[in-house]
This record gives structure tokens, sequence and C-alpha cells, in this order.
């Protein structure tokens, strides 16, 4: 059971190295999973592959770790970049944690004219994204931006990576065809509860980089959109393929 704990640490990690643990880590080491001095556990930090290290000393509030050897190197693919209209705090979380299990490398949340929810609470939601990174394997964390506006996001976004509108009201192309033919730079932009306003739809049009696309017939819940572009994604593009 100890082998399957891994630890996000931000420090680097490398042969013969030490890594200190957080308060809240050495707390979940020691209280949580009762483990003692030489109990194993994995780390990673999102540059330097995953590693097998052991608990040389832990208290309450301190646990000291010894990296010990390379279990896996750091060949994860870059996944797509998600910017969505936070909606109520689980409801986000919910989708913070999601996208983090399906793979998406960056994490946008964006206010656009019918966003309910006034901010978001970034440091909770990186929280979120260690804690599901940490769980599912994954070598890296999706790094969370701080929320911005929907027309700050448009003006800073990078021209030549594709941005994809999930569009509602059905204006849009279907995202898998559209998304095999637009490389893996890309990203999603999932409205909120209250959809996009049409004259949010009719900005996308101009703007050559997002690309409107549909999920069918139905209306999905933000959090169902948010997970059903980045499954679609992996099953057509990423690393499901
Ligand atoms: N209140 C709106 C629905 C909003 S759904 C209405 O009744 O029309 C929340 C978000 O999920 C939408 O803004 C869109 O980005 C996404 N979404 C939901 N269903 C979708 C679909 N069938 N195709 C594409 N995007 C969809």
């Amino acid at each position: 059971m100890a082998a399957g704990i891994r630890l996000y640490v931000d420090g680097p990690l490398g042969d013969g190295g030490a890594v200190a643990a957080t308060a809240d880590q050495a707390h979940y080491l020691g209280r949580v999973m009762r483990l003692g001095i030489g109990d194993p556990v994995l780390l990673f930090n999102g540059r330097d592959g995953e590693w097998r290290a052991d608990i040389q000393q832990i208290d309450k509030r301190a646990a000291q770790l010894a990296v010990l050897e390379k279990t896996r190197d750091q060949d994860e693919a870059p996944g797509p970049w998600l910017a969505f209209a936070p909606v109520k705090k689980t409801g986000t979380d919910f989708i913070v944690q999601k996208a983090t299990e399906l793979g998406a490398s960056r994490l946008l949340p964006v206010t656009t004219a019918n966003t309910q929810t006034g901010r978001a609470n970034t440091e909770r939601l990186r929280a979120q994204a260690v804690e599901a990174a940490e769980q599912c394997e994954r070598l890296s964390v999706p790094e969370v931006s701080d929320m911005t506006a929907l027309e700050a996001l448009l003006a800073d976004w990078p021209r030549d990576r594709p941005l994809f509108a999930l569009d509602e009201t059905g204006g849009g192309a279907p995202l898998a065809a559209t998304a095999k033919a637009s490389g893996e730079a890309v990203g999603f932009l999932v409205g909120p509860e209250g959809g996009f306003q049409a004259r949010e739809l009719d900005r996308f049009a101009k703007l050559p980089f997002v690309i409107p696309v549909t999920l069918g017939p139905r209306i999905l819940r933000a959090e169902t959109a948010c997970l059903a572009a980045l499954s679609v994604w992996q099953a057509v593009v990423g690393d499901w393929t």
C-alpha cells in the first residue's frame, strides 16, 4: 500500500537528494497513512520524472525523505488548456480534479457575461489539482491561472493555439473531426451555467483562432461539457490514441 503514495514536491529530484515534506504532507504521511521511518513513497515535481524515496525522519509537523531511484522518466505529453467559467464551488472543484485526471496542462478560470461566481480561489484550485495529479499518476500538475475576464483571456491567448469554443447553440463544427485536424497545442473554452451571450458568440466569430465546436444536440452542464471535450480530445488526438 505504501508504495502507492505519491507526493508532488517543488524542489529538484535526483540521485542521492533529500526532500523536506511540507507540514501538510508530514501530517498526511504520519497521521493519515500511518507511515514511519523507512517506508517508501513516490515523488514527482513536473520536471524530473518520478522517484522512489523513503522516509528518513518524521514527526507531526515535518518529514525528511531520501530520494533513492528514478521510477519513471518525465515523458508526459503536454495536454490541452481548459478555460472555463467557474460554477459553484463544488462544481469548480470537480472540474479541476477531473480535468487534471484527463490530462489538461493548464486551467484558466474565466468570467463571462453570464458567470455567476465572481471569483475563484486560485490557491484552493491549485491544491485540488495537486491532489488529483498525485492520485492519477500524472508526472505534472496543471498550471492554474488566476481568474481573468473573457476579453483579457482572448487578448492574451497565443494566436497559434486554436481555441475551441464550446457553443451550446449548435453553431459549431463537430469536435472530434475538428480536433483531429488541429494538432496538439489547443485549448477549450466552456461557458457558464447561463451559457454564452449572443454578443460573445459574435465576438468568437471575428477571431480567427477561435473555433466554435458542438458536443451534439443535448445541453450539457458546464462540468459535463469540460469533461466530454477533454475526453474526445484524448481519444482522437491525445494519449488515448
Ligand atoms: N444555459 C445554457 C446552457 C449552458 S451549458 C442554455 O440553456 O442554453 C454550459 C456550457 O457548456 C455552455 O456555455 C457550453 O460552453 C457548454 N455546452 C453545453 N452543452 C453543449 C453542447 N451540446 N455543445 C457544445 N457546448 C456545450
